[in-house]
């Protein structure tokens, strides 16, 4: 049997992208189908574009509580969110045009549209043209999910919709606790939109270190966002300029704009999952530790799985799956340890186990925390704290959680997840020499 590819990829973003190329530079013809640009969720309306919002929302609090404190006088401060845009837009699509090249000088043969699975060889495009492939890669990402249960909920936008917008409300309501949430609510908040943020539970991001948890919410207070819990939105019903919200409290809230920020869903609608009996789970695809679904040649990768949803891990679940079949050497994603940060104000850092679930899982374990106050903010009035805590299995002192929020916590928590990867002790961190003056210091510290 010849097929027209050896391998089909659905979904030019992170996952997918890398699992074409590395399959085209260990022999196989492959061809990959986006439907909207190349780069995915990532790259166009992701992690890139939102850490450049992130880095223009800090001047604000850098002009206005910091600089001061060093001596500068700053004049009157303006901010103008078409610049911040089309200059954000015009970079992602300098991403893009890279990814796009990137795939050609691999030799995968690019479909700029969409694609269906018609049976587990076959895939047709958008224009109607029917290929044939060995095997079919589906790296189709996520989309956001928007309830049914929140009347009006047509009148919300979602992240994806924030990088686009022509003009900043002057408030925004954000429903949800969660990466996106919050790292919006400070984003928006600097950027000088008025933020209100209604979460359901107790405390926002669920499944963090409480300390991690309670510091994020102290500093989103501290920054004048208006945190509201153990509250969902009910209704978003629109009046003149903007939207009334109201919560399942029994407060209503006016906004220009309402975020949802509610978790994303596996994008599997219209795929033709069910023409090659491909099977779904809790909304995912269902796929084992080698990234094969139930159909033999058919395989999946990334947030369309919903196993770990960061770019990071669809990078190495597609070059495992390429590894696997295209050069004969199976190889397994290890989920273990995978570090990760949350873009908020101070940002989060964070890897390995949390107290509350290293504790269940162990029983005995030590617990080393530091919370105080940065060099760099020293001199103003900003009563930001850094919060560093290590987790350690009393058993062989092993570190199994690092936690940190603080400037540069991202940056820290990469360096420190090799080491938690490593499965050093305690004392391995101790042996270490501290670099001076530097927050990090402190993990090398802790007594
Ligand atoms: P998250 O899963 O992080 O958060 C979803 C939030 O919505 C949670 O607070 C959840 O509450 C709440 N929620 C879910 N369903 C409902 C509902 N029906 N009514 C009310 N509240 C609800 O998803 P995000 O949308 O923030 O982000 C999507 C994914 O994108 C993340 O999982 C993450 O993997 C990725 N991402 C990563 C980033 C990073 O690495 N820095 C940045 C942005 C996104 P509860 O906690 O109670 O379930």
């Amino acid at each position: 049997m010849t097929y027209d590819f050896d391998l089909f990829v659905i979904g030019a973003g992170s996952g997918g992208v890398r699992a074409a190329r590395m399959a085209a530079s260990y022999g196989a013809k492959v061809a990959i189908a986006e439907e909207y640009r190349i780069g995915g969720t990532c790259v166009i309306r992701g992690c890139v574009p939102k850490k450049f919002l992130v880095y223009a929302s800090e001047f604000t609090h850098n002009f206005t509580e910091i600089a001061p404190s060093y001596g500068w006088s700053i004049g009157d401060i303006s901010f103008d969110w078409k610049t911040l845009r089309n200059k954000v837009q015009d970079e992602v699509a300098r991403l893009s045009a890279i990814y796009n090249r990137n795939l050609g000088n691999s030799g995968v043969e690019i479909f700029e549209t969409r694609a269906e699975i018609l049976d587990k060889n076959h895939i047709k495009l958008s224009d109607g043209r029917v290929l044939s492939a060995k095997y079919i890669l589906i790296a189709t990402g996520g989309a956001p999910y928007i309830p049914d249960e929140i009347i009006g909920s047509e009148h919300a936008i979602s992240s994806n919709e924030v990088f686009l917008l022509d003009k900043l409300p002057k408030s925004i309501v954000i429903n949800g606790g969660g990466f996106i949430a919050i790292e919006f609510a400070f984003v928006l908040k600097g950027l000088g939109v008025d933020v209100t943020l209604v979460y359901r539970g107790e405390e926002i991001l669920r499944s963090f270190d409480d300390c991690i948890r309670a510091e994020v919410h102290e500093n989103m207070k501290n920054r004048g966002i208006r945190v509201i819990t153990k509250a969902n939105i009910n209704e978003i019903s629109p009046i003149d300029d903007g939207f009334n919200v109201h919560l399942s409290n029994g407060e209503i809230i006016f906004a220009g704009k309402v975020l949802l920020a509610l978790g994303r869903k596996p994008y599997v609608k219209g795929l033709g999952l069910e023409n090659a009996g491909v099977e779904i789970e809790n909304d995912a695809i269902k796929v084992d530790e080698y990234s094969k679904t139930n159909i033999d040649n058919i395989y999946a990768v990334g947030d369309v799985t919903n196993r770990i949803n960061l770019t990071p891990v669809a990078i190495r679940e597609g070059a495992a799956f390429a590894a696997t079949i295209f050069n004969n050497k199976p190889t397994k994603m290890n989920y273990e340890n995978v570090a990760s940060a949350v873009f908020s104000q101070p940002p989060v850092g964070t890897v390995g186990l949390t107290e509350h679930d290293a504790r269940a899982k162990f029983g005995q374990i030590d617990v080393y925390r530091t919370r105080f106050r940065p060099m760099r903010i020293a001199l103003s009035n900003d009563q930001t704290r850094v919060m560093m805590k290590l987790v350690v299995r009393a058993s062989d002192n092993i570190v199994v959680g690092v936690h940190i929020v603080g400037d540069d916590a991202p940056e820290m928590i990469q360096m420190a997840a090799i080491a938690v990867k490593a499965g050093l002790t305690k004392e391995q961190f101790d042996e270490t020499c501290a670099v001076h003056p530097t927050m990090a210091e402190e993990l090398v510290t802790l007594k």
